[in-house]
């Protein structure tokens, strides 16, 4: 059934040049055989994320990647989706931080432009593409429902985690045991379904 490829063992690079999710990426990819390598070791260029998707934006990342090393790449793209403002921030998630990633001013201004929306439903997504020098990529989504509240709560996580609380859970991502929060975050879920895809055989 299909045609997924598996990665075969050997040299991955990993296209980010976040240290944090190089280590989280690789402790996910620890039992499978892959020799992790980082794009900002192999000093590999950050492409500008011009997708319209996450998914776009993963695969141009893996893409260009791997043909600046010859190599597989594995490069994931996240975000938060906000249903009552059509999926914003998305895709834009990080960049509504600013240049001096202000996460704080972020989570205020989803919380302004939510206003008293009866709707406080969102979802974290996460993107991950895994491309070969051929071109060949395969793409997988993962994704955490849950709902947002105000003000901020918790110190743990990044981002947007202190007002987002998963579907069926109380405590906000911040809030979290960081286990806990990996255990059924978006990028859990993702890389279940990436190593379904290409690793498991
Ligand atoms: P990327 O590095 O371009 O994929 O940007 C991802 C952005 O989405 C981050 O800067 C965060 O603002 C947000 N984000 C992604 N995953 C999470 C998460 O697990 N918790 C909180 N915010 C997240």
């Amino acid at each position: 059934m299909g045609s997924a490829r598996k990665f075969g063992g050997g040299r991955l690079v990993i296209a980010s040049h976040n240290p944090g999710k190089c280590r989280e990426i690789a402790a996910l990819l620890a039992p499978w055989d892959a020799e992790i390598v980082s794009a900002a070791a192999l000093g590999l260029a950050e492409p500008e994320e011009t997708g319209a998707t996450f998914a776009a934006n993963a695969a141009l990342k893996a893409r260009e990647a791997s043909k600046a090393s010859g190599l597989p790449a594995l490069a994931d793209d996240s975000g938060l989706a906000v249903t009552a403002l059509d999926g914003a921030p998305g895709i834009y998630s990080a960049r509504w931080g600013g240049a001096e990633k202000d996460f704080d001013a972020a989570m205020a201004r989803v919380n302004c432009e939510l206003g008293e929306a009866a709707d406080r439903t969102a979802r974290f997504v996460c993107a991950l593409s895994l491309c070969w020098p051929d071109g060949h990529a395969e793409t997988v989504e993962g994704l955490v429902e849950g709902a947002l509240v105000w003000p901020p709560r918790g110190t743990q996580g990044f981002g947007y985690d202190p007002i987002f609380v998963a579907r069926g859970h109380t405590e906000t991502f911040g809030e979290m045991d960081p286990d806990a929060k990996h255990a059924i975050s978006h990028r859990a879920d993702a890389f279940r379904k990436l190593v379904a895809v290409c690793f498991a055989a």
